[in-house]
């Protein structure tokens, strides 16, 4: 990371693989393939969305994060897993949570933002819709009696959540989330991956963020939008202390280790994490940057 704050000329794209995400050599592997693919595609014109669902696509498909084919299963052993984009020049955002049997949620969150007013649907319904337009859900295991794991459990940090954030060739930003959320979860929970706001948002005028780490506590400070929020009404202030402040105080006040990665409204592209690790991305034409660590303000 550099000191150096001005917005670089062009379309970058960032991605982050989750807090506590580490950069293995199998990680390592997939990443390289997986940049100069998108290096080469970032200059073509495509929008913001589409690059964004294309890498968390890649991210999902390749089982290594708890998302898409790596998605831990929720306490009664049934995968569960939860997404979300939003378009900052359209506005248009969805999230979708609770579906079973599509490990590419971002690419089904792809197919159904615009098609309703709505910003967030979740379930059965959502997997009806899914058969309905041509989609073949994988089958899993049945859902087994709630009494077993309603008694106890607390959930713990996840693992491994993927996020992507663009700023394409027009300068339009786009962010999309995608997660099978926590350990020892209930049957039912919902974090702040699917949540417009929470860990996901984009407007042309604020910026764009994809959150990760415990949902509750994310959610409980107000999400990414409201760091957003704080960052474009910065006034003279270090954007750096304005993020890792952020993240530092859902660690301390709401008790859970935070990540995030996003582009401000200058078009600025960030990394943050409270986490000791979280695997992230940055790609511009020519460049292909990843790490573990380190944080702030490209
Ligand atoms: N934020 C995700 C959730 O709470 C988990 C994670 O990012 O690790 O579902």
């Amino acid at each position: 990371m550099t000191e150096n704050l001005k917005a670089p000329a062009g379309p970058s794209l960032i991605f982050h693989c989750g807090t506590g995400s580490t950069m293995t050599p199998a990680v390592r592997d997939f990443l390289d393939a997986m940049m100069a693919e998108l290096n080469d595609g970032l200059p073509e014109g495509r929008s913001a969305l589409d690059l964004a669902v294309g890498c968390v696509e890649r991210l999902e498909g390749s089982g290594l994060f708890n998302a898409g084919k790596g998605a831990i299963p929720q306490s009664d052993g049934v995968v569960r897993r939860d997404a979300g984009a939003m378009e900052g020049g359209s506005l248009e955002a969805l999230g979708l949570s609770q579906v079973r049997g599509i490990p590419s949620m971002a690419r089904l969150v792809a197919a159904l933002i615009g098609q309703s007013a709505h910003v967030h649907l979740s379930g059965a319904m959502v997997e009806r819709w899914a058969i309905r337009h041509g989609w073949t859900l994988e089958s899993g295991p049945e859902e087994g009696d709630p009494t077993l794991f309603w008694e106890g459990s607390r959930g713990q940090a996840g693992e491994g959540t993927v996020g992507c954030v663009v700023r394409d060739l027009r300068g339009d930003l786009a962010a999309v989330t995608s997660t099978g959320g926590i350990g020892r979860m209930w049957p039912g929970r919902i974090g702040d991956s699917p949540i417009v706001g929470g860990g996901f948002y984009a407007d042309n005028d604020r910026g764009a963020i994809s959150m990760t780490g415990v949902g509750e506590a994310i959610l409980k400070a107000g999400g990414g939008g409201a760091l957003l929020a704080l960052l474009s009404t910065a006034d003279g202030q270090d954007p750096n202390r304005i993020l890792t402040g952020f993240l530092e105080r859902i660690l301390k006040r709401f008790s859970g280790e935070a990540g995030c990665i996003g582009i401000d409204r200058e078009g600025r592209p960030f990394a943050a994490h409270t986490s000791s690790r979280m695997v992230h991305g940055l790609i511009r034409p020519g460049l292909c940057h990843a790490s573990d660590t380190g944080e702030g303000f490209f």
